[in-house]
């Protein structure tokens, strides 16, 4: 009987992969059988050596440079890594940024850095590989969100807004990508421990809401990276336009 948690025979791209949450996502979909493009901005030695990393689990992986707010440089590494892979039929919206600013102190700068890294780069992303992932059979775009965008997180205006925005972006994409068998749901991230997290974490605003998790620790890596990979098998192929919470109970 085939198993269908298995993601072997599919190749993935991630955005963001040289560390954090996107480096555990790239290596957990190679660990349940994938080949992985993933994509680094600055950090290249970091991302080679996620690629030896997971080379070592014995699957195949590139990594692209990639800036999401820039058209041009997602269609040149959709091209390499549909070259370098085959047909693509797993995408996961993870790179971001944040910035922790009171309200009263963001500038239109720092909203238009967040808004077209955080959701103008999904929105990109997707457009770009949706034609890919319906001549691949079809296929799943997870999009990784966060608990900012569901309670309005504290000292985060432009990135709660755009965490929010991304949920319904996600959902206007499985609307158009179901004909073409394309599912797009989000992992709404709580609390992780990455390098995002942690800068979080000085805030004590931020420390508060940590007091209010149920499973009282911060989340991990793999604890996200998990859920992406089951939104990106066929065991969650009537799962569609939704938001999968992996926030210890922080937030419900
Ligand atoms: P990190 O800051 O640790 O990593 C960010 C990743 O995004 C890096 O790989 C970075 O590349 C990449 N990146 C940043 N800007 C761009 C850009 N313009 N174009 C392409 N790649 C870019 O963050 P996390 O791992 O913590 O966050 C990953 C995702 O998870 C983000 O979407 C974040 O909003 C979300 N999230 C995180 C939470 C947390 O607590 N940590 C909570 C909820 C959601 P490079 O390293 O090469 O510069």
């Amino acid at each position: 009987m085939s198993n269908h948690f298995s993601l072997e025979g599919k190749n993935a791209f991630v955005t963001g992969g040289s560390r954090g949450i996107g480096r555990a996502i790239a290596i957990g979909l190679a660990k349940a059988g994938a080949d992985v493009a993933f994509t680094y901005r600055s950090q290249r030695e970091e991302a080679e050596n996620v690629v030896r990393e997971i080379a070592a689990i014995g699957r195949r992986s590139i990594a692209l440079w990639m800036d999401v707010a820039q058209r041009q440089s997602v269609e040149a590494a959709a091209r390499d890594g549909a070259s370098a892979l085959g047909a693509i039929s797993i995408l996961v919206n993870n790179a971001g940024i944040n910035k922790p600013t009171d309200f009263d102190s963001v500038t239109d700068q720092d909203w238009d850095d967040i808004l077209s890294t955080n959701l103008k780069g999904p929105f990109v992303c997707a457009q770009v590989f949706l034609p890919l992932l319906a001549q691949a059979g079809g296929g799943s775009i997870v999009h990784i969100g966060s608990v900012s965008g569901q309670y309005g997180g504290p000292r985060t205006a432009h990135y709660a807004a755009s965490k929010a925005g991304l949920i319904s972006l996600a959902q206007v994409i499985a609307r158009f990508g179901a004909q073409h068998g394309v599912r797009s749901n989000v992992v709404a991230a709580g609390l992780i421990a990455s390098d995002m997290g942690s800068a979080g974490l000085a805030a004590q605003s931020v420390q508060k809401a940590a007091e209010n998790i149920l499973l009282k620790r911060l989340g991990t890596t793999e604890d996200v990276a998990d859920a992406v990979v089951f939104l990106a098998s066929d065991a969650s192929s009537y799962i569609t336009a939704q938001t999968l919470n992996v926030n210890g109970g922080l937030y419900f």
